[in-house]
């Protein structure tokens, strides 16, 4: 018996002879029982064989490559682990993921400080604890870096976020490149030509590379090439007036699967079209190759994470839907409801099952439009179902919150045959800890 989207799963996924779903022959319901639900389960050997491939794939073809985990789809203090183990440099965009990475252990020289809006703590703090590279994304915060880092009588190396007015074709919500987002100094207007020419002149910045970050997840190829085309004949004249451009990043994006009959481009056709369009325009413009660095966040942990539910109310109206409610929803993947995200799902303990039923999953949050997945075909469900969502790995549990005050998942590591909990269930103690009366 074989699952029909496999490839949506962690890589070592099965099923096993009592017909349940396993990972690395771990039971997935064996491991529900154990820990409660709703449950994410990770596989480790996945996240690290995807942070390999991105290695691999893009040195092979460029050996000068950086692969940052852009740690806002998924950070705990292992994962941050993981990403040093494996190393990668790191994405941050806030003042909480420098702290953990950097309680983690992971040099805060390799991280890549983000955002389009850091605050002078964060600013003050990052330049304090030795983050690497801060990414400027407007006027304001380039002032104030350069007034902070003159105070700490240091120089920070930085990089700018331009915008290039690229679209991406992704959801309006995640689109980042084009004109009009909060996002970067655009190209367009010649807002980031006054950016470079100001980041040349500031005294304790040193602009070592140019990035940009066109949205996410991008399933189509051309747009890389097409900004990364633009955006290196747009600063030819400013390398030969002095910028040395050390470093280039075209961001990351790269899409996974959630459902089967939208495949991913493979992380190989990603790393031929960013690779092969920069040593182009490199060699074209006559100007020396930096180190590129890719920022890979969703596609490196996204396939690795399943979410684990169990059905309770069944709810039919004839002619009409059946409702299927589990005992998590948007507080622990908004996707849907803030996306219109598309996702599939099994039924944990009847994989060989083959007869079919459309239902619509729906999450136990007070809002009509908490529903998980509408229209899905699955086996007979019964209250008492273990109900598995592939693909939830990455922005489910990052975007998590305790509305209703459901306390959020608990989250389990698995790795070489054995189950690890890396982040316990909220209680209600944790609920009210921070409340004062
Ligand atoms: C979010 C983000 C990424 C990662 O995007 P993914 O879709 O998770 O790969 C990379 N770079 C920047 C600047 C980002 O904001």
């Amino acid at each position: 018996m074989t699952l029909n989207n496999i490839d949506l799963f962690p890589h070592n996924t099965s099923i096993n002879s009592s017909g349940n779903l396993t990972i690395d022959n771990l039971d997935i319901n064996a491991l529900a029982d154990e820990f409660g639900t709703p449950l994410y389960v990770y596989d480790e050997a996945t996240i690290r064989s995807i942070a390999k491939e991105y290695k691999n794939m893009f040195q092979n073809l460029y050996p000068d490559t950086k692969v940052a985990y852009a740690s806002k789809a998924f950070m705990s203090l292992s994962m941050a682990k993981i990403a040093k183990e494996e190393k990668l440099s790191l994405d941050v965009v806030s003042g909480g993921e420098v702290s953990i990475a950097a309680k983690s252990g992971f040099p805060t020289s390799e991280m890549y400080f983000h955002g389009n809006n850091k605050t002078p703590q964060e600013l003050s703090e990052a330049i304090d604890s030795g983050v690497g590279t801060i990414v400027v994304d407007g006027f304001h915060e380039l002032r104030l870096l350069n007034q902070i880092a003159k105070d700490k009588n240091v120089v920070q190396e930085i990089m700018l976020r331009l915008s290039p007015s690229v679209d991406a074709h992704t959801h309006g919500h995640t689109t980042t490149g084009i004109l009009d987002v909060k996002f970067g100094f655009s190209i367009e207007t010649g807002e980031s030509s006054q950016a470079i020419d100001e980041s040349l002149n500031s005294s304790n910045l040193d602009l070592k590379g140019i990035h940009f970050h066109l949205g996410s997840p991008i399933f189509e190829l051309e747009p890389y090439s097409t900004a990364i085309d633009t955006v290196l004949d747009y600063l030819k004249p400013f390398i030969e007036k002095g910028l040395n451009l050390r470093e280039f990043s075209p961001g990351g994006g790269f899409a996974i699967g959630y459902v089967s009959h939208e495949p991913p481009p493979p992380i190989s056709a990603y790393a031929e079209t960013i690779t092969s369009m920069l040593i182009k325009k490199c060699d074209d413009l006559n100007i020396p190759t930096p180190t590129l660095i890719i920022e890979p966040g969703r596609s490196i942990v996204g396939r690795a994470g399943v979410a684990i539910y169990t059905v309770g109310v069944i709810k039919d109206i004839p002619n009409v839907r059946t409702y299927v409610s589990v005992d998590g929803g948007m507080g622990d993947n908004i996707r849907p409801a803030l996306y219109g995200s598309k996702y599939e799902a099994v039924v944990v303990n009847k994989m060989t099952n083959q007869s079919r039923e459309t239902i619509t999953l729906a999450g136990k949050y007070c809002e009509s439009g908490d529903l998980l997945i509408k229209d899905i075909s699955l086996p007979p469900v019964e209250s008492g179902d273990r109900i598995a969502i592939p693909a939830s790995g990455a922005y489910c549990l990052s975007m998590s919150s305790t509305y209703n005050m459901n306390p959020r998942p608990a989250v389990v590591m698995i790795n070489q045959g054995t189950a690890r909990l890396i982040r316990r269930r909220e209680t209600y103690e944790d609920l009210m800890s921070l409340d004062l009366v």
